[in-house]
């Protein structure tokens, strides 16, 4: 992949699709900045292996949700680097329950975690990036936020937020040469999907057409390709990896 930016925040890294997404960039020769909230030790071993493999990585501890702690993190990596040209907005939780025993508290912690977090992002990246008059940003939604699901109306609701609000942040960047795309993985094999039992993941994996969960990997290709140079004429996107499930 062509890249013309240097180094890429990508937050809640430390595991999952975000650790993944970070080893996947540093191949590629940018810089990645490691976000974590806890777990210092997972964040520092990912940098290290990066590092191990001849990348550029550095760790960065802040909670996603804060908006001080994000701005102040993202200030660091332009004071230190003199640029910060690409954002993945990965970090996201969940807290399942149907809507009749969900308190309003759980709604929110969930918007709060996956949307709003990502709304600072977006707004302190555009106006990092404006600087520059280049960026790129990539929101990691879900297919739950296309095709909703039982049991998460919090996370739907969050993710469904994230693809609409990336398309509005697209529209107002796309005069500076920033863009704003998102990712709506499906069922992806990850601590987030680990706890299903293996009769569930048996009949999710049926309802796939490829017959099977995703891997992180094909997820960091994907946000790969959108942050790249090779889609410097797409913004406002939302790139389904779910084996087919939703079309
Ligand atoms: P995961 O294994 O549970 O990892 C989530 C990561 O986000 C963790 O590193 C976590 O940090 C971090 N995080 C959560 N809240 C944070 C905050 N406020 N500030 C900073 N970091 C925070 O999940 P994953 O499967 O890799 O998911 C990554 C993204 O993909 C999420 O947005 C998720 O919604 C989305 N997604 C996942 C799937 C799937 O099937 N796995 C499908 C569709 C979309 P801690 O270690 O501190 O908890």
């Amino acid at each position: 992949m062509k890249f013309s930016g240097k180094n890429v925040l990508i937050t809640g890294a430390s595991r999952g699709i975000g650790a993944q997404i970070a080893k996947t960039l540093a191949n590629m020769g940018l810089k990645v900045w490691i976000n974590y909230r806890s777990k210092p030790e997972i964040a520092d071993a990912l940098q290290a292996e990066i590092e191990q493999n001849g990348g550029k990585a550095a760790v960065i501890k802040f909670d996603a949700t804060d908006e001080d702690e994000f701005i102040k993190g993202i200030n660091l990596i332009v004071d230190s680097d003199g640029e910060l040209s690409y954002l993945v907005n990965n970090a996201g939780i969940t807290n399942d329950k149907l809507a009749l025993r969900m308190k309003t508290s759980e709604f929110t912690d969930v918007i709060n975690a996956n949307l709003t977090s990502a709304f600072i992002g977006c707004r302190e990246a555009l106006k990092v990036m404006s600087k520059k008059r280049f960026g790129a940003v990539v929101n990691v939604a879900s297919i739950v936020g296309e095709m909703g699901n039982a049991g998460q109306v919090n996370y739907s609701a969050s993710k469904g937020g994230l693809i609409a609000m990336s398309k509005s942040f697209a529209k107002e960047g796309a005069s500076r040469n920033i863009r704003f795309n998102s990712v709506t993985p499906g069922f992806i094999e990850t601590d987030m999907t680990h706890g299903l039992s293996d009769e569930v993941k048996k009949t999710y994996s049926d309802n796939i057409p490829l017959k099977r969960f995703g891997s992180a990997s094909e997820v960091a290709e994907a946000v790969a390709f959108l942050l790249s140079d090779h889609a410097s004429y797409v913004t406002g996107e939302t790139l389904k990896i779910n084996g087919g499930l939703y079309m």
